[in-house]
């Protein structure tokens, strides 16, 4: 035991973390892939590398280190690797802005250079922080998707899944963004309210109502339902498009709403999903107004190359010209709009790649699963319920992986590269082999890029050890941790490409965590000026207040709001543990502990089955991820059991020099060493220090999770009264205006049992302390009375003396149960009701005593003379 004289007096968060931060060793947390002990392999969400490991991430990765250590001090064989996710359009967005260019100054691969520089930069700022956070992560398992090693992967899983026909090429209407100049997939579309006008114009004699007049261009049919009697004579008709002069069809739709403006609406391509599945439905002929970078095209005349909402502008003047445009009014609407640039999005038809979904494959593998919370599985069922296009997986951009495929520039075969070749960047290299069907050499390689889920989505294969065939050697993992706000993307993406790659669900289980929203309970942006940066916080107050924070501040899966307050509370049970540890250190080294002493004293007893009640609580609350209920058990032991409680009681016993103080000595190690681990996945800087002063040398993160059990209801019972006893007393001495520790006299304790308390009562209170098992014998005397005056004065005045004194005079049976009336100078008068009280007192062996009840055990007090 290291001396407690070199202990410091404060707790200096700043000195232990950095401390313990240089002496971990890395090492420590490698899985082993050749171990005998079970694997708990997690697939830790790779974080998208923006440089700034922010609040949200910080609460998730605190799950995650929480139950890794966790696990690890269990016996488990734990993985929790480091991935990055870096493909994607933030990264280009930000590399044109610092460089002053667009994608297009240079080459794509030295734009690929620029992008992967800056990410190798961010990436270098994220893991400072990941490590001040005291994250046990395995670095020997860290991957980067934009290396070469990773995006192979991606690109052997798509040839594989293009070779099982889950992937397919297709031309097809998509949702794209016209600004990022990109298709889109619907988990990236996020919807706004909007208003909009809505115009109502003349079209060839029948009313239409459009919000979109510039896609007037693209009307494909009008479309009216078969029932409408205002149009039975437009049946089998075409009609001519105001403005551009083709003929379309008018089809007949049973999802027409005649009751909607004048029942009669007007089929674009693409105006919507109703579109769509009407120009599919009807097999009508595509027109396509609207280019990739949102200009009109062609078939657009006289608008060509305006963007749309020029083109609106212009398409309702000309409408007023030639006086068809008959009304506008005012429409709310929910508009489609990209989720990362927030520009509304158009369905435009290409040429793209796609992913096949199996929503009963998925729905499937998804109920293996467990779901913690349990209610976030239902999530996954209503984004699976509603899929009803596939998966399109191309991109129009730059830094993504290329998708590996080329097509023969003679007869269009398509080429893919071989396994061992890849990864391959089909726009820089070559097939190995001419075109099976013709024999040219001449191809054009796939410009598509992947969209960056294709990357995530198999990032548990990767880390289980996935090479193209089979069942990865580490398959499933056991966890999956990540946010429910990417629940319908990557958690779905993942299921359904484990599915079509092993036939197998991804993890056994998935935890779900909230999002972190501002202190005024908003989500956190820079418009609110409401952020919170983890990087403030560990300067302030360290990274195990940060922790503490992350695991008390609500139930996992629910939405947590930051509070600067939960950090300092956080801080202070960091100042009150250390002034605990500073205590027990100081008496353990004393005379150090014996491990076969003797425990009988019922404060110890205690101590001991509270530790063995908390111990399960929180080994349970971990089973089942419930942090807020796991560190909460921990701080009302540590606190109000141990310090305010325990401590208290045995501080006489501890200070003597016999044979008693063994049995605490004894208790108060075996409750440090158990808390010491019980933090260590919480706080574990905090716990390393502590349990480095109790146990030199070993390290607390390498010591097994307590296995602590104390069978002793009585000793709980009995103990939880006498603390109890010992709160009442000291009640007692403060409303009697006494110091704590003033001398008392004599208390007996009227107990249903007999109690070993060490005399540990006695020296608390300081009192001559008696526990007894029989029944208390208390003669109730009424020793004074109060006399009521403001009742007394008005009613007796210049008799009122007269009348106390007659009072007092009674015995003490009429004081207790007066008679109506009473004799006052020869006159009968009245006893007014409420007038006088009896004060009644105690009597014990002859002596006049306190009494206190605590439920059914009666203390007397008979304070020393
Ligand atoms: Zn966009
Ligand atoms: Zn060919």
């Amino acid at each position: 035991m290291a001396s407690s004289q070199d202990l410091p007096k404060n707790y200096d968060f700043a000195e232990v973390e950095e401390r313990w931060r240089s002496t971990w060793r890395d090492e420590d947390h490698y899985f082993d892939k050749n171990s005998k002990k079970p694997q708990f392999v997690i697939d830790t969400p790779p974080p998208y590398p923006t440089g700034n490991f922010h609040i949200g991430n910080a609460l998730n990765w605190c799950y995650i280190d929480f139950f890794a250590r966790y696990k690890r001090m269990k016996g488990f064989n734990v993985m929790f690797p480091q991935g990055w996710d870096c493909h994607g359009l933030p990264t280009e967005v930000k590399v044109e802005e610092l460089n002053h260019i667009t994608k297009n100054d240079v080459s794509r691969e030295e734009f690929r250079r620029m992008c992967r520089e800056l990410t190798e930069k961010n990436i270098g700022l994220m893991r400072i922080t990941l490590r001040k956070m005291a994250f046990s992560t395995d670095w020997s398992n860290e991957y980067v998707t934009m290396q070469p090693k990773y995006y192979g992967k991606t690109q052997l899983s798509f040839l594989r899944m293009l070779a099982s026909g889950y992937i397919y090429q297709s031309e097809h209407p998509v949702n794209y963004c016209t600004r990022c100049e990109t298709a889109i997939a619907f988990a990236e579309v996020s919807y706004e309210d909007r208003e909009t006008q809505l115009n109502y114009f003349d079209f060839n004699g029948v009313e239409i109502a459009t919000t979109r007049p510039e896609l007037l261009a693209a009307c494909v049919a009008i479309a009216v339902h078969p029932n409408d009697e205002r149009y039975r004579s437009l049946k089998g008709k075409t009609m001519k498009v105001p403005l551009f002069c083709h003929d379309v069809p008018v089809v007949l739709d049973e999802a027409v709403d005649p009751a909607f403006g004048s029942g009669a609406v007007m089929i674009c391509t693409f105006g919507d999903k109703q579109d769509v599945h009407w120009w599919k439905q009807h097999n009508l002929s595509l027109r396509k107004a609207i280019d990739r970078q949102g200009r009109m095209t062609e078939i657009a005349g006289k608008y060509k190359g305006l963007n749309t909402t020029e083109c609106r502008t212009a398409i309702l003047a000309d409408m007023k010209a030639l006086d068809i445009l008959k009304r506008q009014e005012k429409l709310a609407q929910r508009v489609g709009t990209c989720w990362r640039c927030k520009t509304p999005i158009e369905i435009l038809s290409e040429r793209q790649w796609f992913v096949k979904i199996k929503p009963a494959e998925i729905a499937d593998a998804a109920h293996q699963i467990k779901w913690f919370p349990e209610h976030m599985l239902l999530r996954m069922e209503n984004w699976v319920d509603q899929m009803e296009w596939d998966w399109c997986i191309s991109r129009q951009r730059i830094f993504a992986t290329p998708i590996p495929v080329w097509f023969c520039k003679k007869c269009g075969e398509m080429t893919v590269p071989e396994d061992k070749d890849l990864p391959v960047d089909p726009t820089q290299v070559k097939p190995k082999h001419p075109c099976k069907k013709c024999g040219s050499t001449e191809f054009s390689g796939e410009v598509d890029v992947l969209d960056t889920w294709m990357d995530s989505s198999i990032s548990v294969l990767n880390v289980t050890g996935w090479d193209g065939s089979g069942t990865p050697p580490f398959f499933p993992a056991q966890i999956r941790p990540q946010g429910h706000d990417i629940i319908r993307t990557w958690a779905f993406y993942t299921i359904l490409r484990s599915v079509a790659l092993t036939g197998q669900k991804p993890w056994d289980e998935i935890l779900v965590n909230g999002m972190v929203l501002g202190e005024d309970g908003f989500k956190m942006s820079k418009s609110r000026g409401n952020i919170i940066v983890p990087e403030e916080i560990l300067v302030k107050y360290g990274a195990d207040a940060l922790r503490q924070w992350g695991a008390m501040g609500a139930a996992t899966g629910s939405d947590i709001m930051f509070n600067w307050n939960d950090v300092v509370a956080a801080s202070r049970f960091q100042t009150k543990m250390w002034n605990i540890t500073k205590f027990a250190l100081i008496q353990l080294e004393k005379e150090g502990f014996e491990p076969e002493a003797q425990i009988t004293a019922l404060a110890d007893r205690w101590l001991l089955v509270r530790l063995s009640d908390t111990v399960e609580q929180v080994s349970n609350a971990l089973e089942a991820y419930q942090f807020d209920v796991a560190l909460k058990a921990i701080r009302e032991f540590a606190w109000e059991v141990l310090a305010d409680n325990y401590i208290e009681l045995v501080k006489g016993r501890l200070y003597k020099d016999d044979n008693s103080r063994k049995g605490a000595c004894l208790a108060l190690h075996t409750a440090f060493d158990a808390l010491c681990r019980l933090l260590a996945p919480f706080t574990p800087y905090f716990a390393e220090e502590c349990y480095s002063h109790l146990s030199p040398g070993k390290s607390v993160h390498k010591q097994p999770w307590v296995a602590f059990t104390y069978d002793d209801d009585a000793a709980r019972m009995e103990g939880n009264l006498l603390v109890q006893v010992v709160a009442e007393v000291r009640k007692y001495k403060h409303d009697a205006g006494l110091a704590l520790n003033a001398p008392l006299g004599k208390v007996t304790i009227y107990a249903p049992h007999t109690v070993n308390d060490e005399g540990d009562t006695g020296r608390t209170l300081n009192a001559d302390v008696h526990w007894r098992t029989d029944a208390a014998k208390l003669d109730r005397v009424i020793t004074d009375i109060d006399f009521n005056r403001s009742v007394i004065g008005p009613t007796f005045r210049k008799q009122a003396q007269a009348f106390m004194a007659a009072i007092k005079a009674f015995s003490p049976e009429q004081q207790a149960n007066p008679p109506k009336t009473i004799m006052l100078e020869g006159t009968e008068t009245a006893i007014p009701e409420n007038a006088f009280s009896p004060k009644y007192s105690y009597m014990e062996e002859g002596a006049k005593v306190d009494v206190i009840t605590v439920g059914d055990v009666i203390l007397t007090i008979a304070k020393s003379a």
